[in-house]
């Protein structure tokens, strides 16, 4: 087949993290998270290998973990992956932040995926929450140690953090005993966190980019015409100069600024175009018009959070209703 020779990053601690990464969040609707259909993200995964995915994102939150494994150990048993060529990216949800939950909680997810190791473990969110969602009173720097264990017990390679600020990693970086390898973030035209990445980066951090087509695509939380759409004219332009789509550019965008983008496609088509990225080169020109799209919007906003001690973005007015009140 004709694979794409997918890059890696160097992590802090020596490991590469190949430069993109299949998401498999299947997102939101007005019953919760969305869950996989009968095989669904197993075909997508197996078909992701055979295209040339190496690195893939879940969350024990996603309900994607077993699938994501069974598609894993499928193109294993064919031969057509060791387990050393795989980088697994999962994260700790926010209701299990004491100390030794942690383990609990990946133990639980190892066994989702049928693996007996990941290759990176975030934690989700600051945000530690009670059984019954209520805001628990968990120090992140507590649940840090507890991924910290986790590393040490060999059964995540890497460890890091996900929707933390500045504020927040910059405690982290102080106070820990292993330094945060990746953080991951909400990154897109409509958010391009110049300071955050810098920060990261400045600190060896890799930067893990979420929902990285932001606007151009229209999905449950991203009504249309809040930013620049797939066929904006300046996006399309430089797309056209490089013979690739909008989307391709986007997720370039990312990656010329080292950051390593976390697309979600469903879809055995655009699966292959997403990783079609590293024949191309955006310029410097071509970063700084897309820099200007920036207007510090983000989709993943858990406003219903927002009075938790650690919540870690800018209060709004009238916050969401919890979706995850119902579960509880
Ligand atoms: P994305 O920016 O990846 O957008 C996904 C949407 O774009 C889907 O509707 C998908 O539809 C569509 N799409 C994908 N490729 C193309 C293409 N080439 N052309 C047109 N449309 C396309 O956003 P997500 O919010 O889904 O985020 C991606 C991943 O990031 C998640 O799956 C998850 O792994 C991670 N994430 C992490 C968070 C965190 O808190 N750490 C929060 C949110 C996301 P289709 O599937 O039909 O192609």
């Amino acid at each position: 087949n004709c694979a794409p020779d997918v890059p890696t990053f160097k992590l802090n601690n020596g490991k590469e993290m190949p430069a993109i990464a299949l998401g498999t969040y299947l997102g939101f609707d007005q019953n919760g998270i969305v869950k996989p259909q009968d095989k669904q993200v197993v075909k997508v995964v197996e078909h992701a290998i055979d295209v040339g995915y190496r690195h893939f994102d879940t969350a024990s939150v996603y309900s994607t973990e077993e699938q994501l494994g069974e598609g894993v150990r499928n193109k294993i048993e064919e031969g057509k992956v060791i387990r050393e060529d795989l980088f697994i990216t999962t994260k700790l949800w926010n209701t299990h932040h004491k100390r030794e939950q942690v383990a609990e909680a990946l133990r639980e997810s190892l066994k989702q995926l049928s693996l007996n190791y990941v290759d990176l473990y975030l934690m989700h969110w600051p945000i530690g929450l009670n059984e019954d969602y209520s805001n628990s009173d968990v120090d992140f720097m507590e649940t840090w140690r507890g991924l910290e264990d986790m590393q040490r017990l060999g059964l995540a390679k890497s460890i890091g953090l996900s929707n933390f600020n500045q504020e927040q990693l910059e405690r982290v970086i102080k106070e820990c005993s292993i330094k945060p390898a990746v953080l991951q973030i909400e990154v897109h035209p409509q958010i391009i966190q110049s300071d955050l990445v810098s920060y990261a980066q400045s600190q060896g951090i890799v930067v893990m980019g979420y929902s990285p087509f932001g606007s151009l695509v229209s999905r449950f939380g991203v009504p249309p015409g809040s930013g620049p759409s797939i066929d904006d004219p300046t996006l399309v332009e430089i797309a056209k100069k490089h013979g690739k789509t909008t989307p391709q550019v986007v997720l370039r965008w990312l990656v010329d600024r080292d950051i390593v983008p976390v697309p979600k496609t469903v879809n055995l088509k655009r699966l292959e175009e997403n990783i079609d990225i590293f024949d191309f080169k955006l310029d410097k020109d071509e970063i700084e018009k897309i820099n200007k799209y920036d207007k510090q919007i983000r989709y993943t906003l858990p406003s219903f959070w927002q009075n938790h001690p650690y919540y870690p973005f800018e209060k709004i007015e009238n916050p969401l209703p919890n979706p995850f009140e119902k579960k509880a």
